[in-house]
């Protein structure tokens, strides 16, 4: 069947049904992935005007590479399925664009070629192939992860042996999953002296998706490190704090309820996970053949107003926790910020927010 998408055709094998969400060839529930990669690809042309080569590593049907294509990136998708490689030199033709298509082993060709930016979107996690990309990528690697009860610690043993990390399953699982990914793949890059810089993170209930941009040298590898450190949450009264450093010390029992149900997570990312800059410009590079544009639009509002702070809290969450009727979002923000916190949403959910305050001034400063 014809799909078109962000002003391209391709050609795709038919699908049915609920199949469709786990095809390998094409699923239609990334396409605000790919609309976003585009907006992505076009900003940071302007940062980095020297960056031309583009390698879709897991290209299926080469719908990623045909849009990069459109908007000039010199393109290479490579795929170990042979069909794969012959849909997409299929839909370069049918643009009329160049673009190569190599039946290559992911890594092998990463290990063998340089490109400027290396797109990583596997089915589960990226792991098996981060070592590769950051190893020989110039700028830019973005990365999928679609394995996320590994990530946030619902599949406890999973996320441990995938990440060599601590997940803990909390109340903000979804950027527990964004913080355990970008811990791994930052300390992947620092085994071969480059740091990484998150421009982009978003996390969904399928997918986490990052765009790091990297940058020689053992100074910025270890400034990388240095963002790396533990989360201690308390699972009775939500508590949570963060330390820098590869050594957790985490307290016996939780210093606001003294309970001593303190969980650890880590080593976790504790960074910035974007740039605002970055993402108001990527903002501005949303335009109107994008399927996902509205959506798109207001995801990347969302993050660029996100505070820089490692966890979320969720209202309804603490509402229930400490049994009181939840208010609007506005009318809660707007008590904390009167009472001199700062206060933003976040794009993990509509009733998320991020504020330096703890459980307690939380809980004084919006008592209705
Ligand atoms: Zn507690």
């Amino acid at each position: 069947m014809n799909v078109r998408e962000g002003g391209i055709e391709v050609e795709v094998p038919e699908q049915e049904g609920d199949a469709i969400i786990d095809d390998v060839f094409f699923n239609p529930v990334q396409e605000l992935n790919r609309d976003l990669t585009v907006a992505v690809l076009r900003t940071y042309r302007d940062r980095e005007p020297r960056a031309e080569y583009y390698l879709d590593a897991m290209a299926a049907s080469g719908i990623r590479g045909v849009r990069a294509a459109a908007n000039d990136w010199n393109v290479t998708c490579a795929d170990i399925d042979p069909d794969a490689i012959e849909l997409c030199r299929e839909n370069f033709e049918r643009n009329d664009l160049p673009g190569e298509a190599v039946h290559r082993n992911a890594n092998a060709l990463m290990h063998e070629e340089v490109f400027d930016v290396v797109d990583i979107d596997p089915f589960g996690t990226p792991i098996p192939f981060a070592d590769a990309a950051f190893a020989n990528t110039r700028d830019l690697v973005c990365v999928t992860a679609t394995d996320t009860a590994p990530l946030c610690g619902a599949h406890f043993h999973s996320g441990v042996r995938k990440y060599s990390a601590v997940p803990r399953n909390t109340d903000y699982h979804a950027e527990m999953g964004v913080r355990i990914l970008l811990s791994a793949l930052a300390r992947t890059a620092a085994r071969y002296d480059k740091g990484v810089t998150p421009l982009l993170t978003h996390a969904t209930s399928h997918y986490v998706r990052t765009y790091l941009e990297l940058d020689e040298g053992a100074t910025t590898a270890n400034g990388a490190i240095d963002e790396l450190g533990h989360l201690y949450h308390c699972e009775d009264c939500l508590h949570r704090d963060h330390e820098y450093g590869l050594i957790a010390d985490p307290p016996e029992t939780c210093p606001a309820c003294e309970g001593n149900r303190v969980l650890t997570a880590g080593p976790v990312w504790l960074g910035p996970t974007h740039d605002a800059d970055f993402v108001d410009v990527v903002r501005e590079n949303v335009t109107e053949e994008m399927g996902t544009a509205k959506k798109a639009n207001k995801l990347l509002t969302q993050l660029s107003g996100e505070l820089h702070r490692p966890t979320h809290y969720d209202q309804h969450r603490l509402c229930k926790e400490w049994t009181r009727s939840a208010s609007g979002m506005d009318e809660f923000l707007e008590r904390l910020r009167d009472a001199g916190y700062d206060a933003s949403r976040t794009h993990y959910g509509g009733t998320t927010f991020k504020t330096p305050a703890s459980v307690a001034e939380i809980r004084a400063a919006t008592r209705p």
